[in-house]
């Protein structure tokens, strides 16, 4: 799954925030994502022991729309694993149970909270067969959603949907409900005539069923693990193409149709690139991706039919404005088909063999579809972002501990997917990709952990991998080098010292790994492998001159940092010359820490418009923003005459950060006004707002008159009105808040609202009004919203919210941190905060200026992470949730 996807939801009011809010905020942020999750990656930290295989299910299911009720019937087949059991057992929460029958005869049960118990006339024996027939209804409040109109969304379409995983089948099915058996099913279901529905397999038929009713009948012929189980069904419209003679169809809400081609036109390229890389054939019976409104996460997996949120549905002429759409997500969920569902880990521990394969895999496609540049740029800012995150250094990807569900899903996504690009690069692809098939075909339908991996890829290849698993998969964090070089002219030698700095201990260990070193004098480029694997030693190379420039691990092939200390010559040498991006990008990168230096600003302004790659680019452009002075805001300026909307983008943002140029101001008008892409026009106001222009408040809103698709103009200038802080956009903001307008703009304006008039009592009443809102996103941006304001007087409300039984899970550590933060009693959560997110552990009690500092650099960290991956959720799904 892509679990990120949440984070989206919270992305609207991080953008307002980021720019102006200090640090703290944004940790506090960085925690609020944690408590936004409401589907969590994993429950038991163990797979059960089996009584039984269930072997086949079938659910019927009905409903009662009114009461948003599930009327179900669940048959299942199954054979007991052991002689004497007195009970067959099947998860179940918050279900009523009506009736059971047992091979054909009323069978008596009882139920707790978690379990139905069916009770046998007589004790099993082993390889006995039942067949176990549930009646039941009930209103779940997890793994099925009905998704209806209300005040908040009047022109709502109907839908109901499902989401299994972790362990949520249970709530609207009694089933087994962990991974570790797998079963065949059948989906039958009931629902209005002009309905269409989605599930695991093939459709077998569709039927009247009177009064206007359907029934349509699915059946999935190879046994799945139970949380990959799906319904979809809803005022839906499909369009269907055919690959390899297995239908592919792409269902979205009615009135959607136009933005189905923009998003998945390259599904069945995906399909035959990932079958013919992978050597196995796409396994289901056919490929449906459904997309439906206010799905918990990103997209889900399910067995056949992945579902995804219309997040990512693509407005076509925004579409054109991005480089990747929604490729990222869409081939990380079709990659699942093979890692995930065909093979499926058998417990949560080994969950990286479904997610870190998927985020390979989405890497792979992007080097297929973009270019090998493109993927390498992508992989040197996972790097960048992984290593940043302190706090998932010291946790090994396999692990089970899944209290802190962000810092499990850190490392069993981007930090799983780089080892395996690493491997691929130790391996070959040849040998990595024929490891991969025999892994794959040796526990097709089945259930693995990560030792499966491991053997198979050992049998195919021959190589021994206890090492690169040991550090990398079992044990936690990566090198942290720290590289000094020099050069003797009498004996043409260079000397490399090589130390490696992390925090040895716990999980951590020194690491042996592959490095390249790439030596460029006059003469040419040399290159020489090494091995580093302890903590400190030095390499020694004969070269035939003075370096020009040294690189260490070139490419940058290894997840790790590199404190290599150049000077500002041999970084603008490598900006200039190195052959890869991952070494450029770095190189712009160390040069954006150079101040008051003519010749890097320079260096940097002639890369952010004429680096042969984009991403390059973009990192000068960061670079120079960050170095400032008048010069590199001109250089900046120069920069918005790149061709691509996604640069330009960045160009604009930066010129938010040079307040003392005067005609800015007026530039960022005119780029607003002429600029070809709604996303760069989007920036524009966001980046005039940032300088506060006098009289700024009235282009602001002219522009939220203006439409433009998916509102992301008027959206942006809504937006833009908080950190312009004119308290005059008030009563603008007021009405653009108000029940009945679009979400989006409304979660806009609140977030602009938290930031101007604080002593107004009527924005204060009207945003504790938005707390009993119907729509969940504009409940949270008020709750954030009155945390900003920084007024007492909406403790009361929020601790009344407290109270509520119905909030998602760990929403109400969101609603405490705010009344923490009112009641200014929140320093101690920030430094908590700013601890656990990598900065050392502050001594005890005292507060000494070394360890403030270190607390504070551990801040920006943080906020850097937290802008990386605002980034790369824009770069992936701009349609709706980003300009
Ligand atoms: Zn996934």
């Amino acid at each position: 799954m892509d679990a990120f996807g949440v984070i989206r939801r919270a992305v609207e009011v991080i953008r307002v925030r980021r720019a102006g809010a200090p640090a703290a905020c944004a940790v506090l942020l960085l925690a609020a994502f944690a408590a936004l999750v409401p589907v969590s990656l994993a429950d038991q930290p163990f797979a059960p022991s089996r009584d039984y295989d269930l072997t086949h299910a079938r659910i019927e299911l009905r409903f009662d729309l009114e009461q948003r009720k599930v009327l179900g019937q669940v048959t299942h087949t199954l054979s007991a694993l052991r002689d004497g059991l007195r009970q067959l057992h099947f998860d179940s929460v918050d279900l009523t149970i009506s009736g059971v029958r047992v091979d054909g005869r009323d069978g008596r049960f009882s139920t707790d909270a978690e379990k139905l118990h069916v009770h046998l006339d007589a004790p099993s024996k082993a390889g006995q067969k039942y067949e176990v027939a549930i009646r039941y209804d009930g209103k779940p409040k997890k793994g099925l959603y009905f998704i209806f109109p209300d005040k908040s969304r009047p022109n709502q379409t109907r839908q109901i949907w499902t989401q299994g995983q972790a362990e949520d089948t249970r709530y609207y099915i009694p089933i087994y409900d962990y991974p570790n058996d797998r079963t065949t099913t059948e989906m039958i279901v009931t629902v209005p005539g002009d309905w269409e529905t989605v599930s695991n397999g093939k459709l077998v038929s569709v039927t009247g069923a009177g009064q206007g009713m359907k029934t349509w009948s699915w059946s999935q012929a190879q046994p799945i693990s139970t949380y990959l189980i799906t319904l979809v069904a809803g005022e839906l419209e499909k369009q269907s193409e055919t690959w390899r003679n297995l239908s592919v169809d792409y269902i979205v809400p009615r009135g959607q149709r136009e933005r189905i081609a923009p998003t998945f036109s390259r599904t069945r390229d995906m399909l035959t690139y990932f079958s013919d890389r992978l050597g196995v054939p796409y396994p289901w019976d056919k490929y449906d991706q459904s997309m439906v409104d206010q799905f918990v996460i990103g997209g889900m997996e399910n067995v056949s039919a992945t579902t995804l949120t219309t997040r990512s549905l693509l407005h076509p002429v925004l579409a054109r404005e991005s480089l990747q759409q929604s490729d990222g997500l869409i081939s990380h969920e079709l990659a699942h088909q093979w890692f995930g569902d065909l093979v499926t880990c058998k417990d949560w521990a080994h969950l990286w063999l479904n997610e870190g394969f998927a985020t390979f895999m989405a890497t792979l496609w992007q080097e297929r579809r973009l270019g090998a540049d493109n993927a390498s740029y992508a992989r040197w800012r996972m790097q960048g972002g992984w290593m940043r995150q302190g706090r998932l250094f010291a946790v090994p990807v396999v692990t089970r501990d899944f209290n802190d569900s962000l810092r499990y899903a850190g490392n069993i996504y981007d930090k799983a997917g780089l080892i395996l690009q690493m491997l691929r690069v130790q391996l070959g692809d040849e040998a990595f990709f024929g490891g991969l098939k025999h892994y794959l075909e040796k526990n097709r339908l089945g259930n693995v952990v990560t030792e499966d991996l491991v053997k198979a890829l050992e049998e195919s290849t021959g190589a021994n991998l206890d090492r690169f698993f040991g550090q990398w998969i079992y044990g936690a964090g990566a090198p942290r080098f720290a590289v000094t070089s020099a050069y003797d002219d009498a004996t043409q030698q260079l000397s490399l010292s090589v130390r490696q700095t992390q925090r040895v201990g716990g999980a951590v260990g020194l690491f042996t790994v592959p490095v390249e070193i790439a030596i460029t004098t006059a003469g040419g480029t040399q290159s020489f492998p090494i091995r580093p694997s302890k903590a400190e030693e030095t390499f020694s190379f004969p070269v035939n001159g003075a370096p020009l420039l040294v690189l260490f691990d070139k490419g940058s092939r290894i997840l790790k940092s590199v404190e290599f200390r150049k000077p500002p010559a041999e970084w603008i040498y490598q900006l200039q010359h190195a052959e890869e991006v991952a070494d450029r990008a770095a190189a712009a990168e160390a040069l954006g820490d150079v101040k008051d230096n003519e010749a890097v600003v320079a260096a940097l302004g002639e890369a952010a418009q004429r680096d042969r790659f984009w991403g390059v680019r973009v990192q000068a452009l960061t670079a120079l923003g960050r170095a400032g002075g008048a010069e590199a805001g001109q250089r900046v300026l120069a920069a918005t005459s790149n061709t691509e909307p996604w640069v330009r983008e960045v160009a604009v943002e930066q010129l938010g950060r040079f307040k003392d140029d005067a005609s800015l101001p007026e530039r960022l008008v005119e780029i607003f006004r002429r600029d070809a892409a709604y996303r760069v026009r989007a920036a524009a106001l966001n980046a005039y707002a940032q300088l506060k222009p006098g009289g700024g408040l009235s282009v602001l809103q002219d522009a939220a008159q203006a439409d433009s698709p998916d509102d992301v103009i008027r959206r942006a200038a809504l937006r833009a009105m908080g950190p312009l802080g004119d308290d005059q956009a008030v009563a603008t903001l007021l009405e653009w808040s108000a029940e009945g307008k679009p979400i989006a703009l409304r979660t806009a304006a609140i977030a602009s609202l938290a930031q101007l008039d604080k002593k107004n009592e009527a924005v204060g009443k009207q945003l504790i009004a938005y707390l009993d809102d119907q729509a969940f996103d504009i409940r949270t941006a008020a709750v954030n919203a009155l945390g900003d304001r920084d007024d007492p007087a909406a403790i009361p409300a929020l601790e009344a919210m407290l109270r509520r039984t119905d909030l998602p899970v760990n929403f109400s550590n969101v609603i405490e941190r705010q009344i923490a933060r009112l009641r200014h009693t929140d320093t101690d959560a920030d430094g908590a905060q700013a601890s656990a997110a990598g900065g050392p552990a502050p001594a005890a009690g005292a507060a000494a200026a070394p360890e403030v500092l270190d607390r504070l650099r551990s801040v920006e960290q943080t906020l850097t992470e937290v802008n990386d991956r605002l980034k790369r959720i824009e770069q992936a799904l701009p349609a709706k949730s980003a300009p």
